[in-house]
């Protein structure tokens, strides 16, 4: 869906040379697990369609979504040996569909089990499936009791390919959490009752955690799209999404005037302003009304006044070579992704995913540059 940006639009660039090298970096990091990749939420806001082809041409052979129409988007774009999973699970009337798109549900209680068990006695074959154990996230998964009874009946999997166990960490950002260890050990001790089964637990964060958390099966998201997953700590990961805003209009502001709704930015002396095309309706946060930045060039240029829905305003005084048609850095290099979130008062993910549908998308695959 790249297309040659008009004069007025804001271009979100995403390189997929950066996203297939991040992926090679964290399969380094591995210690014999292998590397899965998730997709969801449109490969987190910058495109599914293009980034998962990227990833399977570097290798990737398992794609977490968390949605069945996520699957569906990029089934046919990934080669058919490629394994497509959905977290989320699967609700009663799904079954079917599930299997004649060959996508692979993740179980997340028994009567999930019990109906693609169904499925698979009536298409005479057994039918793949991840399972997967809550281990202290409470939210998707096989609850304590549940993964007991599951364990205690095996008939509940005669017609189940169990191709994966899975856990989710809920904490894998902060090493120093005790729930980290707590699940490890909940899932190292459920993973038992699956010996032949590749084992997955480990989230980008979860990586860094180290080897006794790698399993055999890695399945990072943040980390492919730049998003540090080791806060605190030099970022590990390359940027991946630079998103350049296009000044719509530039004007002098004398005092005592004000910029925008509200009227929360006074000037205090003659100010320049530039009108950028984005807003909250393109993703970029309300909460960085008079609070996040942009670059021209090497010169930071901060927000002025509200975000608005279609765009925000900058004080550009100190860049009087400044005109119409110019492009500021709104995400990029000088300001990775993280950085924008922390302004906004939000995390990274949420900025990547919010990004809209209104900026011009261009594809690129830069040489690594490190
Ligand atoms: C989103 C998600 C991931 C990826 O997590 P990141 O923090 O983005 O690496 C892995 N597993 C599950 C179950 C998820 O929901």
């Amino acid at each position: 869906m790249s297309h040659v940006p008009l004069p007025s639009q804001s271009v979100l660039t995403v390189d997929l040379g950066a996203i297939v090298a991040n992926y090679r970096l964290l399969r380094s990091r591995l210690t014999g697990a292998e590397c899965a990749v998730v997709v969801k939420a449109d490969a987190y806001g910058l495109g599914a369609i293009r980034v998962a082809p990227a990833l399977a041409a570097a290798g990737a052979r398992h794609f977490f979504v968390a949605q069945l129409g996520e699957a569906l988007e990029i089934r046919d774009v990934l080669p058919p040996e490629t394994r497509i999973y959905v977290l989320n699970g699967m609700l009663p009337g799904e079954a079917e569909e599930f299997r004649a798109r060959g996508v692979v549900p993740v179980l997340n209680d028994l009567g999930q089990i019990e109906a693609w068990s169904r499925e698979a006695q009536r298409s005479g074959r057994k039918l793949p499936a991840t399972l997967h154990f809550d281990t202290g996230m409470s939210r998707l998964g096989l609850s304590n009791g549940e993964a007991d009874r599951l364990i205690a009946g095996p008939r509940h999997l005669e017609h189940i390919e169990v191709a994966i166990v899975m856990s989710h960490l809920a904490c894998a950002d902060e090493p120093g959490h005790p729930l980290n260890a707590s699940q490890r050990d909940a899932f190292a001790s459920r993973r038992r009752a699956f010996p032949q089964v590749p084992a997955s637990l480990a989230n980008s964060s979860g990586i860094f955690l180290g080897p006794q958390y790698h399993f055999d099966l890695a399945r990072p998201g943040c980390a492919l799209y730049g998003i540090n997953p080791t806060p605190g700590h030099p970022n590990p990961v390359g940027q991946v999404a630079r998103l350049s805003g296009k000044i719509l209009q530039i004007r002098d502001v004398d005092p005592p005037k004000t910029v925008g709704y509200g009227a929360t930015h006074r000037v205090t002396a003659t100010t320049r302003v530039a009108t950028i095309a984005a807003g909250y309706a393109d993703g970029w946060l309300r909460s960085l009304s008079n609070r996040g930045s942009a670059y021209f060039g090497d010169l930071r240029v901060p927000i002025v006044g509200r975000v608005s829905m279609d765009l925000i305003t900058l004080d550009v005084s100190s860049a009087p070579q400044i005109k119409v048609g110019d492009t500021v850095e709104l995400m990029g290099d000088r300001l990775p992704v993280d950085d924008v979130a922390a302004k906004a008062g939000t995390i990274g993910y949420e900025v990547l995913t919010r990004l809209g549908r209104r900026f011009a998308r261009v594809y690129v695959d830069l040489p690594a540059s490190t």
